[in-house]
């Protein structure tokens, strides 16, 4: 655990979040701005920075990760319309929280090209 991060204290329940699964590993949480009906983060309870510093021991990591995703698509009921899995990195990527989370979002029909 990172104490200076704000996702690492919702994994350790010292900040409150709607979390909406906790298997352990990863963790989904309500945004708590959302852009869109629905707006989750899916992160690991395990400190990473970003996608950017996954590394090979990560991989079962970041593959439970889409699949809970996945999973949450489905209990939200926005599976069959479609939805959007993104993963900011970086200052240009426009990333504002340092600890690696993927945003799941849909409910409404998305643009391309994101901002
Ligand atoms: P990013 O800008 O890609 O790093 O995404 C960070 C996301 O975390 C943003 O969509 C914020 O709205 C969201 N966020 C910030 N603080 C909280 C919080 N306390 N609980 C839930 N989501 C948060
Ligand atoms: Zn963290």
């Amino acid at each position: 655990m990172n104490d200076d991060c704000l996702f690492c204290k919702i994994a350790a329940h010292h900040v409150p979040a709607t979390i909406v699964r906790d298997d352990g590993d990863v963790l989904a949480i309500r945004d708590i701005n959302p852009q869109a009906p629905t707006h989750i983060l899916v992160l690991p309870r395990e400190h990473v920075e970003s996608a950017a510093h996954l590394t090979a021991e990560h991989e079962r990591l970041w593959g439970r990760i889409l699949t809970v995703a996945q999973e949450i698509a489905r209990d939200e009921g926005i599976e069959a319309a479609g939805y959007r899995l993104v993963s900011n990195v970086g200052r240009a990527g426009g990333q504002t929280v340092a600890h690696l989370h993927v945003h799941l979002l849909g409910g409404r029909q998305m643009t391309w090209p994101p901002g």
